[in-house]
């Protein structure tokens, strides 16, 4: 038996239920990463979905089959209501990850976060040391996050380290994974940057050379051969010459709700102009899920052309990432420029090439960023 055809005549059935929730609860944040996921045009205050919102939205999702969600952000230890939104996700049955800077975190609003069911705590730091930190930061919160690693570390909940890595970090790989042990992480998460959004903006900044990248893969499995925190490491996209399945496939596993209920197959799709995403306000999850333009319209691989319609990998990667092949082409349906067959692989290669001629990164001004702030 087929269910209800969906806006593209596939039967619901047909779709998988996505397993996670990316919940961007709001987009002010103390700091100001010249790499942020965030959009470019931020969020206003003003236009935050409310805690009842939330917890509609935590209801609908498990409804829909997920079982896991990133309370993210922004920083969203800035809404005073964060603990109403966790207890909703708890009520519903859904895994909460606390996903912060650090700056706001005392061991009060842990501990009233951990009553409300908080399931983890993901910390981010910007580099090894104060100085390199707050410099990549765009402000002074090193001492926040050192402050904040001892309160996750004794409240007892699992604690994972971020640390997104570029031209200026990567060289500092041994003293950042030596410091997430310090801090008692049992998980460091070592994120390549992905140049989308500000990364894209920054990206002459931020992009490493190919030697730097090698020196970081082998302090990552000699750390590993030693023990010690799981060290979470994915070489970046462009010096791969192959695609990530981004996200697991467009509408395949994730849905990200952003600040003012904007509903996305992927945080960074906020940048595809002609999506027309659908928003929790106005349209349940399970319509957005599986009904909506924007999250079937790269769903699968109908919608793919050349040279991704007939390769052998198309059920692998799904052509890239819809996101950044709309950065760099101008249009969303292109094969990724990552590929090395795409057409437009000199979007990627020739910056690459570019990356790896320039000099050995010495500690930038802060002028070399476009640090994130609201427009
Ligand atoms: S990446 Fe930096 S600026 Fe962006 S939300 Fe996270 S801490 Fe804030
Ligand atoms: S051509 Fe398309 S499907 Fe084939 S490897 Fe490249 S991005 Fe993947």
């Amino acid at each position: 038996m087929t269910g209800p055809a969906t806006a593209t005549g596939r039967p619901a059935e047909a779709l998988p239920a996505p397993w996670a929730l990316l919940a961007e609860v709001t987009h002010a944040c103390p700091l100001h990463c010249p790499y942020c996921s965030n959009p470019l045009e931020l969020v206003r205050k003003s236009a935050e979905l409310s805690t009842d919102d939330w917890a509609r939205v935590f209801a609908e999702a498990a409804d829909l089959g997920v079982v896991q969600s990133h309370v993210s952000g922004g920083e969203p230890l800035l809404r005073p209501d964060l603990p109403e939104i966790v207890a909703a996700a708890h009520r519903a049955g859904v895994y909460t990850q606390l996903v912060t800077s650090g700056v706001g975190l005392t061991a009060a609003r842990l501990d009233g976060l951990a009553d409300a069911g908080l399931n983890s705590v993901q910390l981010s730091v910007q580099d090894a040391g104060r100085v390199g930190s707050d410099l990549i930061a765009g402000s002074a919160s090193y001492t926040a996050k050192e402050r904040a690693a001892e309160v996750i570390r004794a409240s007892g909940l699992p604690f994972g380290l971020n640390v997104v890595l570029h031209r200026h970090n990567l060289d500092n790989l041994p003293e950042i994974i030596e410091l997430g042990a310090r801090w008692g992480a049992g998980r460091i998460e070592l994120a390549n940057t992905q140049f989308y959004g500000w990364a894209l903006r920054n990206r002459g900044a931020l992009l490493p050379t190919r030697d730097q990248l090698d020196r970081a893969k082998a302090t990552v499995a000699a750390q590993r051969a030693d023990g010690g925190p799981e060290l979470v490491w994915v070489m970046p996209d462009y010096y791969e010459g192959l695609p990530k399945p981004c996200m697991g496939g467009w509408g395949m596993r994730s849905i990200t709700v952003g600040p003012d209920g904007t509903a996305l197959p992927c945080p960074a799709a906020y940048a595809i102009p002609d999506l027309a995403p659908p928003n929790v306000r106005d349209k349940s999850l399970s319509w957005i899920w599986t009904e909506s333009a924007a999250f079937n319209a790269y769903r699968g691989t109908d919608w793919m052309t050349g040279p991704c319609d007939g390769c052998p990998r198309r059920e692998t990667d799904f052509g890239g990432c819809r996101c950044q092949a709309y950065a760099l082409t101008g249009d969303a349906a292109r094969t990724d420029p990552a590929c090395s067959l795409s057409p437009d692989h000199h979007l990627v290669r020739d910056p690459v090439g570019e990356a790896v001629q320039a000099p050995e990164p010495a500690r930038p001004a802060p002028s070399a960023f476009v640090y994130r702030y609201p427009s």
